[in-house]
């Protein structure tokens, strides 16, 4: 029976190796070759830049990743293992990102929360606090995030209580501008709060918001994470799925911005408007809004930008390698079984034969 014993060992060991090996890689590993690939764009190479100066290689960029659409589930609508499994997928894909790349300030665009516009004080309070473990950042790095219509309602459903509370943990006042290395960041919040005194450069600056600028569809929407065919072609409405054509236009000639960069359609584009402001819409960070979940990276200076794409491990690469590692431990289970059966038999053999000597 030691043969027998050592057998059983040796699979023990193996469906062991197998189940932590495919955890481990699935839920850890994975991150690290995947974001490895991506790299902050160089300058030499940089477009947009304000009138009257020149990107140049030389000139220190700002590293900004800009991310959107976080959507952690709330209370009431969101199943535990659909959050433990997105809110760990994106805590890991953040902190591998902070860990790898080293960005100096990251934007979230909104729709940092799923039920923030109706939840309670104490859900809210827990949905911070879960949003706060996940994005912990060190001081090197400025965390700046915007509101989203999931996280205080759309324009008639938000109210003041909403908006102060999603502020006061945020920091998101309708009027901040961020400075870095001479860039200006300008988050815009609300159409209804800009006033024309805010503005007070021309081209004055990047502009991350929530909302898309007006367009009528995704339909001109090209890349592997544009929005899905059937889809592309959705007329958008106003003030819902894009902000309003009256909004769009003041918020170009305002701000002339060098570039706007937005979330809420959880799929990428690239728009211009009036042919000569870019717009980049971020998918959703989150694998509960897609398969291939993305961020962007922004190399800026005062004189130009680049930006390229960082994509995530895919829901579905990870689903494969958990169905292969069950098929595997269904192999392994099924070649003990045989082996034993097999062993067993010749032992009963063995036996019969000694007995009839
Ligand atoms: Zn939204």
């Amino acid at each position: 029976m030691t043969q027998l014993d050592s057998g059983s060992s040796v699979v023990a060991a193996l469906l062991i190796a197998v189940v932590f090996g495919a955890f481990f890689f699935c839920e850890y590993l994975i991150y690290f070759p995947t974001i490895l690939k991506c790299a902050w764009p160089k300058l030499s190479h940089a477009r947009g830049g304000a009138e009257g100066t020149g990107g140049g290689p030389t000139e220190p960029a700002v590293r900004a990743m800009v991310l959107s659409d976080t959507h952690l589930l709330g209370a009431v609508g969101g199943h535990w293992f659909d959050k433990l499994r997105r809110e760990w997928q994106m805590e890991r894909a953040f902190q591998t990102a902070l860990w790898l790349l080293k960005p100096e300030i990251v934007f979230i665009l909104g729709d940092i929360f799923d039920e923030g516009k109706w939840s309670s004080q104490k859900h809210w309070e827990d949905d911070v606090r879960r949003f706060h473990r996940m994005f912990r950042h060190s001081t090197d790095t400025e965390l700046v995030v915007l509101v989203g219509n999931h996280d205080i309602g759309f324009h008639y459903e938000m109210d003041w209580f909403k908006l102060q509370r999603f502020e006061k943990v945020f920091n998101a006042s309708s009027t901040r501008i961020v400075t870095k290395k001479g860039v200006n960041f300008r988050p815009f919040v609300r159409s209804r709060c800009v006033k024309r005194t805010d503005v007070t450069t021309p081209a004055c600056c990047f502009v991350p918001q929530h909302y898309p600028l007006y367009r009528v569809s995704d339909a001109s929407c090209t890349g592997q994470d544009a929005a899905p065919p059937e889809e592309r072609h959705l007329l958008f409405r106003e003030k819902y799925d894009v902000l309003s054509k009256e909004a769009s236009q003041r918020l170009l000639q305002w701000f002339k911005p060098r570039l706007v960069l937005s979330g809420h359609t959880h799929s990428g584009c690239e728009v211009l408007h009036d042919k000569r402001y870019p717009e980049v819409s971020v998918p959703s960070f989150s694998w509960r809004n897609r398969n291939n979940p993305s961020f962007i990276l922004a190399s800026v200076s005062p004189g130009g930008y680049s930006l390229s794409k960082c994509f995530l491990p895919e829901e579905s690469t990870v689903i494969g390698v958990y169905c292969s590692a069950g098929a595997c431990l269904l192999l392994l289970l099924l070649a003990h079984c045989l082996w034993m059966k097999g062993l067993l038999q010749l032992s009963l053999c063995l036996l019969g034969k000694h007995k009839s000597l």
